[in-house]
């Protein structure tokens, strides 16, 4: 598997699937999940109540995802992860490690080939960039996953060092 990393929007990457850190409601919100909604259009929302009522009544639980397709997006799928809240008195990284690892799984039922990732939780959520960079890291390359190329797109400098940083100390 090809990782590689950059600083940009999600929403403007041409890739098979891009990854949205969503949160239990899938109803939208803040940061990668309100621009996802805001640069794709209502089908996605639209998909996303379906999969509420349908499969996830109480909420697409933490650490779990699912796809939708990606309206007026250039990718053509979107696949909503929800990530762990941050808290320093309990180690969460599993359920952060779990995001990447079932993205990749719904990744390979839609047969997708390239899949982009936002830094999952280290906004709203909280995760300090140093902590979550070498677990989403290690988790995209320990998944079980055809997909051919994983891209981490960082919104801001201080994300892309954290990453690239995380990708060094690996080798
Ligand atoms: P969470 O609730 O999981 O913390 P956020 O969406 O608040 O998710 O933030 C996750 C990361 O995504 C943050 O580093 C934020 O700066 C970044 N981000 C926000 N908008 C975009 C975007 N359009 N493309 C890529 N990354 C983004």
């Amino acid at each position: 598997m090809d990782i590689e990393m950059v600083r940009g929007d999600i929403t403007r990457q041409a890739v098979d699937a891009v990854v949205n850190a969503a949160n239990k409601s899938l109803l939208g919100g803040g940061g990668v999940d309100g621009a996802i909604h805001r640069a794709g259009g209502p089908r996605i929302l639209a998909e996303c109540k379906v999969i509420r009522a349908e499969r996830y009544p109480d909420g697409l639980p933490t650490g779990q995802a699912v796809a939708t397709t990606s309206g007026e997006l250039p990718a053509k799928w979107v696949i909503h992860t929800v990530g762990p809240v941050y808290a320093k008195s309990q180690d969460r990284s599993h359920l952060l490690a779990s995001c990447h690892t079932d993205s990749l799984r719904v990744a390979d039922e839609l047969a997708a080939q390239s899949v982009a990732f936002p830094a999952i939780s280290t906004g709203i959520y909280g995760y300090p960039l140093k902590e979550a960079a070498p677990v989403a890291l290690r988790a995209v390359r320990a998944a079980p996953t055809n997909v051919a190329r994983v891209l981490f797109v960082l919104f801001d400098e201080a994300s892309l060092r954290a990453f690239e940083s995380a990708l060094r100390e690996e080798q």
